[in-house]
């Protein structure tokens, strides 16, 4: 069927090249709009696809034709275009909210300041081991509504970022996980935590009795904003402090137990693949999710145990002298490191800095002081750091590459001791992203 509403997309990245596939498969007259230079490997695509595009710059005028415009999440909701175009008042969505309108699957979405890979991948391992045909989407490998329009799939795993969720308005989540809420991003909420706050709520959206809803009872932030609020989803809340949890997960004498309509699954964290305290806290969402769609508990128990987590999560990279190295590249806010260096069992000399999105390192200090010898500072600008440490670590000195900082930090580090890179800040001030900054790490390492 021919469709003549206009849509327009914002961004040609990952997800708006997927979006404008599914439109212009649905029959919409499409145009794609980049104001930057388009990675061919997405213009290609959309040549192949007859998409009409446009890179370098924005054609105001066309864009404000549109019945819809579907922005990628990247586009902060600031800039003039979009508030000319909320002025004309067209509808902004997302990518995701887009793609949900054309496909039945069961969605399964995972969103929180920290652990949201993590948590996707370990329930796309569990439920594709079960034998499901699932796919994964939102942040990771193709993008939702790419694979809406190009596959065929029963369930999807969905990582869900608050970005996303500011363009999600009728979307409805089967199964929603909150993983956490801690300080990230707030640049992009006008410094406001409580919006923040809100866009993650946003998860909870139209969600009624028939739905179901994990999240962290142990997070202060949600515990506090959960208890005002109505929440028509059946709730599976998961605790390491909490002995009393009827649905949801648990630890009893130090065993992880999920638990579902009475029925149960035990486990001991020894068991567990992932291990850390906030690992415990994804494998339990994980876990709870998995056995409300009805997965064997061998399979859960088997692949919690057996699941392989990405690069740059607190990953071991090597041992050199007896100096351990681990890259944890990916905690680009403080709580992710908080929980880094919480696992260290060690002294660590711990690489740290880059871009402080306006970081709060109040809830780290007691465990920098407790732990570090020393922080070697891996930025262009490393005041704060010096600031707020000066008097808890000795030393504290400046390194401006991944190769000075390995060589800073191995000349500081002794037998049986860690280097830990945890830089609580995005990577963008010397490197491409957190993967380039862990790459680097990990070759200066091998040229010690
Ligand atoms: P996200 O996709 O939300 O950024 P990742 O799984 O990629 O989350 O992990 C990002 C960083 O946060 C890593 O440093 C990781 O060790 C840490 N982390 C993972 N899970 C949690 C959690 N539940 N709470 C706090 N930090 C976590």
């Amino acid at each position: 069927m021919e469709n003549k509403s206009k849509i327009v997309v914002l961004g040609g990245g990952e997800s708006g090249t997927g979006a404008a596939i599914l439109a212009k498969k649905k029959g919409f007259k499409v145009f794609l709009s980049d104001n930057k230079k388009i990675n061919p490997k997405y213009s290609s695509v959309l040549k192949h696809f007859d998409i009409e595009f446009e890179e370098g710059a924005h054609s105001l005028n066309r864009i404000l034709q549109a019945d819809e415009v579907i922005k990628s999440p990247g586009i902060p909701d600031s800039i003039p275009l979009i508030k000319k175009i909320k002025e004309k008042g067209i509808p902004v969505i997302s990518e995701i909210e887009f793609a949900k309108r054309y496909t039945k699957a069961k969605t399964i979405c995972i969103t929180g300041s920290n652990g949201k890979t993590t948590t996707t991948l370990l329930i796309h391992h569990i439920l594709k081991n079960a034998g499901l045909n699932i796919g994964v989407a939102g942040n990771i490998g193709k993008s939702f509504a790419w694979q809406v329009a190009t596959s065929n799939y029963d369930t999807y795993v969905l990582e869900i970022s608050s970005f996303q969720l500011d363009g999600m308005f009728d979307f409805k989540a089967d199964i929603a996980i909150l993983l956490n809420i801690t300080p990230d991003h707030l640049d992009r909420y006008d410094n406001d935590f409580e919006k923040y706050t809100e866009s993650k709520l946003r998860i909870l959206q139209n969600q009624t009795k028939n739905e179901a809803f994990i999240w962290c009872f142990d997070d202060p932030v949600l515990n506090k904003v959960l208890a005002n609020r109505n929440i028509a989803a059946q709730q599976y809340p998961f605790s390491i402090h909490e002995s009393e949890i009827e649905n949801g997960a648990h630890l009893v004498n130090n065993e992880l137990e999920i638990i579902n309509n009475k029925t149960k699954l035990t486990m001991t964290l020894e068991q567990l693949a992932l291990q850390g305290k906030h690992n415990i806290y994804n494998s339990m969402a994980a876990g709870v999710a998995a056995k409300l769609m009805d997965i064997r508990n061998g399979t859960i128990k088997q692949c919690l145990s057996d699941f392989t987590n990405i690069p740059h999560r607190l990953e071991y990279v090597s041992s050199v002298h007896g100096i351990t190295f681990i890259n944890d590249s990916k905690a680009t806010n403080v709580n992710a490191t908080w929980y880094a260096l919480e696992n260290m069992e060690k002294p660590v000399v711990w690489i740290a800095g880059g871009i402080d999105k306006g970081n709060d390192y109040t809830d780290i200090k007691a465990l920098v002081k407790q732990k570090v010898k020393a922080i070697v500072c891996l930025g262009t600008n490393n005041s704060r750091l010096h600031e707020l440490f000066a008097n808890d670590v000795d030393i504290i000195i400046d390194t401006i590459s991944a190769k000075g900082a390995v060589e800073a930090a191995y000349s500081l580090a002794e037998k049986d001791e860690i280097v830990l890179l945890s830089p609580a800040c995005a990577s963008f001030d010397l490197f491409e992203n957190y993967e380039d900054r862990g790459d680097q790490f990990k070759e200066a390492l091998k040229r010690l």
